[in-house]
């Protein structure tokens, strides 16, 4: 936990830019504002939020970026409390029932061992293999870890899973939640968590159950010393969509801190015997027409731009250049978001819960999309009551050329798909279509290069730190985990500098 830094509150208060307005750099800010910083934010964009995005027309309201999230991470509980927004949170309708479609067909994944047993979901063969994992991965894989370390999510789970369950759940999983693939994707940068499993217990189904049973433990004293009640498990979002995390953060930032349509183009640290500082240049847009080209300095810097855009930007340090050649390229996975909207009369096999994935095998019998999420069923306050509300993914790694298709032959794509899932009829009464370019960057058996080079840069440039989805993880906890920590280190690092100073 982050408390007030005395020697921060002394003499006037430091300064620190934090380039990008989406949801790490807004974390960020916060943090930073509470610990009595003086903060600004930096959004290209004229709307803060980047890859969480609501909207709402007619009577609807949807996401075109993140849909939910999860609070796994300790500080999206704290920084949910802290801004009051437990009344806002809306947890989805029957998130438990999850499908993955098998010969055209949404079947229901088991939600438990017992549930996988009983189900046919997959084959005798493929369930004998999971009930086995702990007896064949036993022992003989403590080390394991270390031998397959550029190893891929699809083979690491073979190893442990067969192959079925690669290509019936970890491919739609991964399809879900990151639009990439089981081979092109990196265990090790993927997974972190099951891989540290592995290394530590062998079996991952030994090591789920020990660290569930671990962590309970911790959190029911925690619970006991803090008097608090159980909090809800599971993916949520809030009244309005997501975008009402994102405004709620804005809104403890004033006019100047927050600044919209303004782009950082170059950022250059300079020390002499006095000070040292980072100067920031931007452009801005006031209105449509006019651009401006603005200098500002400060102590500190947080950067959250995705990385092909930091390798676009101008660095010096000391009034030499500084060259982020050793940054490398990253892959990134473009995607398409179909939001489509039917009578409820002409869907003829509507499904409660949360959604469908569509498992890359499945283009076999002609299933084009990555998914779709039951947007209205989740939550029945985001379409008018006579209609059912979908989002529904198209491209990724399976298909980039599809992501930037036409919108007439996306919205043939998906009635299609959703007619064969879920039955729908005619056309949809609504349509909304948004195309990101660069949706995910895409953790591949490299990434540790970009997360080296990310290193490298803090480690070189005094007061520049980095956060955000290219680090940490790409779920919306793990972007906010990945700013809160940014800002405890700018914190401890202007601390530093002061105590230094006053010497
Ligand atoms: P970004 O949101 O990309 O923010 C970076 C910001 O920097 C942007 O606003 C950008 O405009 C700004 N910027 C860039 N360059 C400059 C510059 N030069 N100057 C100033 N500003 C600049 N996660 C989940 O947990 N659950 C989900 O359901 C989910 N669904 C998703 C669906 C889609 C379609 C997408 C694309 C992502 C989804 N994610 C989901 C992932 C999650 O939304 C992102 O990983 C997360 O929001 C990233 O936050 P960030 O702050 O790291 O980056």
């Amino acid at each position: 936990a982050m408390s007030e830094i005395s020697c921060i509150s002394t003499g006037p208060a430091h300064s620190v830019a934090v380039v990008g307005g989406g949801i790490s750099g807004l974390a960020a800010a916060y943090k930073l504002k509470s610990n009595g910083l003086s903060v600004t934010v930096f959004e290209t964009e004229e709307r803060p939020g980047g890859k969480i995005r609501s909207r709402s027309q007619d009577g609807f309201i949807w996401d075109e970026g993140a849909n939910t999230m999860t609070e796994s991470e300790m500080c999206v509980g704290k920084l949910i409390d802290d801004l009051g927004l437990r009344e806002m949170q809306q947890f989805p309708i029957s998130q438990g029932k999850r499908y993955i479609s098998r010969n055209g067909i949404p079947e229901m994944v088991p939600s438990n061992p017992m549930a996988l047993m009983s189900s046919k979901f997959l084959s005798t063969k493929s369930k004998l293999q999971v009930v086995l994992e702990p007896f064949i991965w036993k022992k003989t894989a403590a080390k394991v870890s270390d031998v397959y370390s550029e190893e891929s999510v699809g083979h690491f789970f073979q190893r442990h899973f067969g192959k079925e369950v690669v290509d019936f759940v970890i491919d739609p999983i991964l399809a879900g939640s990151s639009a990439g693939d089981p081979e092109s994707l990196s265990m090790r940068h993927v997974f972190p968590e099951i891989w540290d499993l592995e290394k530590k217990y062998g079996s991952v189904l030994i090591g789920a159950i020990w660290s569930k049973i671990l962590s309970k433990k911790g959190k029911n004293v925690a619970n006991k010393t803090t008097g608090k009640e159980k909090v809800q498990h599971g993916s949520f979002s809030f009244q309005g969509g997501m975008q009402t995390l994102v405004d709620k953060l804005c809104s403890q930032l004033d006019d100047e801190s927050l600044k919209l349509r303004s782009k950082v183009l170059s950022l250059s640290y300079y020390n002499d015997e006095i000070s040292h500082k980072w100067s920031i240049s931007y452009s801005s847009h006031l209105d449509n027409q006019k651009q401006q080209f603005l200098d500002q300095s400060f102590d500190a810097v947080i950067m959250t731009a995705p990385i092909n855009i930091v390798q676009d930007m101008e660095f010096k340090k000391g009034g030499h250049p500084f060259i982020l050649d050793f940054l490398p390229k990253v892959n990134y996975l473009p995607l398409s978001v179909l939001v489509t909207s039917f009578k409820k009369r002409n869907v003829k096999r509507p499904l409660e819960g949360f959604g469908v994935l569509v498992p890359s095998r499945e283009q076999e019998n002609g299933l084009k999309t990555l998914g779709t999420l039951f947007s209205s069923m989740m939550f029945p306050d985001r379409a008018p009551s006579d209609q059912h509300l979908y989002t529904t993914f198209i491209g990724g790694s399976r298909n980039r050329e599809l992501a930037g298709a036409s919108l007439d032959e996306l919205k043939q794509v998906v009635i299609s798909d959703l007619q064969r899932l879920l039955g729908v009829e005619g056309h949809p009464t609504f349509v909304k279509h948004f195309q990101w370019k660069n949706a995910f960057p895409l953790y591949g058996y490299d990434y540790g290069l970009v997360l080296d080079g990310i290193n490298k840069m803090e480690e070189t440039l005094p007061g520049f730190f980095y956060a955000g989805n290219h680090r940490d993880g790409l779920a919306v906890g793990k972007a906010i985990a990945s700013g809160c920590k940014a800002a405890e280190h700018v914190v401890t690092y202007l601390c530093s500098s002061t105590n230094k100073n006053m010497k």
